[in-house]
């Protein structure tokens, strides 16, 4: 490969990707299925099943703060309008995902914001399909009795029919029985079946989830593709005249300082989720040595699915429900709200720091008043919640979300990271009555109350594990970030293929999504036969 061969001296790829999620997965395999040399570069670790925690508490290998040594598969950031939740490690949010992919309704592919520039129902079809094959998606072949309960509030509100099991990316097979590669004609790794444990989203060990690592990053390693983990991109550079990229990148080393890399490509992806690509085109933009001709939409028109997570607490020990996987059914409560199941596995206590009562209301002071009056109606109830043994299996999450327009802005703060700014409206709430009443109707189902996380309740912020946009795509560089063919304005040499590209609200789980479009984009990408045409470097700024 022709990176390697050079590395004593110079390296250079033809394509150089920044993370390893669902965009930066694809576009390896893809490339190198062209005949590309590609490296991906990758700021999280490489988990083997092993390696991954038992249960969130042990906080080292299941949260990312590598400041404090925890360099785990989840980061959470704290914004002035939400908390987001994503996904750092070699196959990125496909570690600590839950699995489940469901297909947007038209409202998506019809959405105003990107409606002119292609018929995305028609053209994304085929990719939806290439894309549900590669993740080996499947239904969920059994339910839980969280499923049950909500398959019992469907029914009283005459939504029988839209209660369904999730499709979810998991081998299932048989339990715990290992199988030779049941997916790509037995060039892929072998699977084993799914032991219903619900620890998809603390990372499984069990080898039957079918995160990126098995199927998409498998492949393109097997091609080739070099995947340097625990190294972060901090820089991209291209001359004004175009040509050749140069990216700075630094690789931690166990012991000492981190190795200084600065690797030259012809073509980059940018893949690294919006917490990563915006963070980092953002710095560019403003560097004139950096991407100096980046639109000024940038770090605009940021969505969030408008998610509220809730928790009910269940004071019937004699079900289990930490048992099943972590999504196991979806009720669509109108074209574009949905309702999801879902859950830790038994031991994973750690959010019990975080909840509280539900608080509804418009500020901290009524939010907290409905919060202390559900608390003082069943505080017996409320103090066997806080010390029951196993908080796992007592509590069924809900996961609510809705396709709104409404959109937010991230810019950079003066230290360096990002600030969320509202646009169009005050942003995305917590304050959803309409998920408090899904949430105190399960409830009553299973015997329980209603909590939420304090971020969301006190605060009044909401937490989203979907965050999108930001490099929205547009017909010019007036409207839009990259083109309809994820090509950077200014910069076309660049590509942006991952959440960040996702131009209007999906309303639901957006990795299946993001997926078909990678596979859209790197679909028009001509055979590498092709890129010697690429202009030699010009000077370097
Ligand atoms: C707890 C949780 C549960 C979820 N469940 C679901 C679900 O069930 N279904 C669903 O569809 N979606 C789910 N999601 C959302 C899903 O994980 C994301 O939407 C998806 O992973 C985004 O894909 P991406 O291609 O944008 O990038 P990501 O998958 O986020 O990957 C980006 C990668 O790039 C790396 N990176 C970033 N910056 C740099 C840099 N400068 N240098 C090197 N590497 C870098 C990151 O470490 C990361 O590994 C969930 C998310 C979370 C957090
Ligand atoms: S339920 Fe357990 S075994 Fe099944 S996919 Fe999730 S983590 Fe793996």
């Amino acid at each position: 490969m022709k990176g390697s061969d050079m590395e004593q001296e110079r390296e250079h790829y033809d394509w150089i990707v920044v993370g390893s999620g669902f965009g930066g997965s694809v576009s390896a395999l893809r490339l190198a299925q062209k005949g590309y040399s590609v490296l991906v570069l990758e700021q999280g670790r490489r988990f083997r099943d092993q390696d991954f925690a038992k249960s969130n508490w042990n906080l080292r290998r299941w949260l990312w703060l590598p400041w404090l040594g925890c360099r785990g598969i989840l980061r959470m950031t704290f914004f002035r309008h939400m908390t987001v939740l994503s996904g750092v490690g070699v196959g990125g949010g496909s570690l600590v995902y839950a699995n489940t992919l469901p297909t947007p309704g038209d409202s998506f592919f019809d959405s105003a914001s990107w409606s002119s520039l292609a018929d995305w129902k028609r053209e994304l079809a085929p990719h939806y399909a290439t894309a549900l094959k590669m993740l080996g998606a499947t239904s969920v072949p059994f339910s839980t009795p969280a499923d049950e309960a909500l398959g019992a509030v469907a029914k009283d509100l005459n939504l029988e029919d839209q209660h369904h099991p999730a499709r979810v990316s998991v081998w299932f097979g048989e339990e715990g029985v290992t199988v030779p590669d049941p997916y790509f004609d037995g060039e892929g790794p072998e699977r084993t079946g799914c032991i219903r444990c619900g620890a998809c989203m603390v990372g499984c060990r069990h080898g039957a989830k079918n995160s990126l690592t098995f199927n998409y990053l498998y492949m393109a390693e097997k091609l080739g593709v070099r995947v340097d983990a625990d190294t972060r991109v901090t820089a991209v550079h291209q001359p004004q005249a175009g040509g050749e990229i140069t990216v700075e990148a630094r690789t931690r080393r166990p012991f000492g300082l981190p190795r200084r890399r600065k690797i030259q490509a012809d073509r980059v992806v940018l893949a690294g989720g919006v917490m990563g690509t915006l963070p980092l085109l953002l710095s560019m933009g403003k560097d004139k040595c950096g991407l100096p001709r980046l639109s000024q939409q940038l770090g605009h028109s940021v969505r969030t699915n408008c998610e509220s997570l809730t928790g009910v607490q269940t004071l019937d020990m004699s079900v289990d429900h930490s048992k099943g996987v972590a999504i196991g059914s979806i009720l669509h409560l109108d074209g574009g709200t949905h309702l999801e199941t879902v859950r830790y596995p038994s031991g994973s206590g750690f959010f019990r720091l975080m909840l509280g009562p539900m608080g509804l209301g418009k500020n901290i002071f009524t939010r907290g008043a409905d919060m202390l009056r559900r608390l003082l109606r069943s505080p017996v109830r409320w103090f066997r919640i806080y010390t029951v043994a196993d908080w796992a299996r007592s509590t069924v999450i809900l996961l609510y979300m809705k396709s709104h327009a409404e959109t937010l802005t991230l810019k950079l703060g003066r230290l360096g990271g990002l600030r969320s700014m509202s646009n169009d409206g005050p942003g995305p709430t917590a304050d959803m009555p309409e998920a408090d009443d899904l949430g105190r109707r399960m409830g009553e189902k299973l015997d329980g109350e209603v909590g939420t996380l304090f971020t969301q309740s006190l605060l009044g912020k909401p937490t989203t594990a979907h965050i999108l946009g930001g490099c929205a795509m547009g017909a010019t560089a007036q409207d839009g970030v990259i083109d309809s063919s994820h090509r950077l304005f200014g910069h076309p040499e660049i590509m942006v293929v991952d959440g960040s590209a996702i131009s209007a609200n999906p309303g639901v789980n957006p990795s299946l999504t993001i997926t078909a479009l990678a596979e859209r984009a790197m679909e028009q990408v001509p055979p590498a036969v092709s890129v010697s045409s690429v202009p030699p470097a010009a000077s370097v700024c």
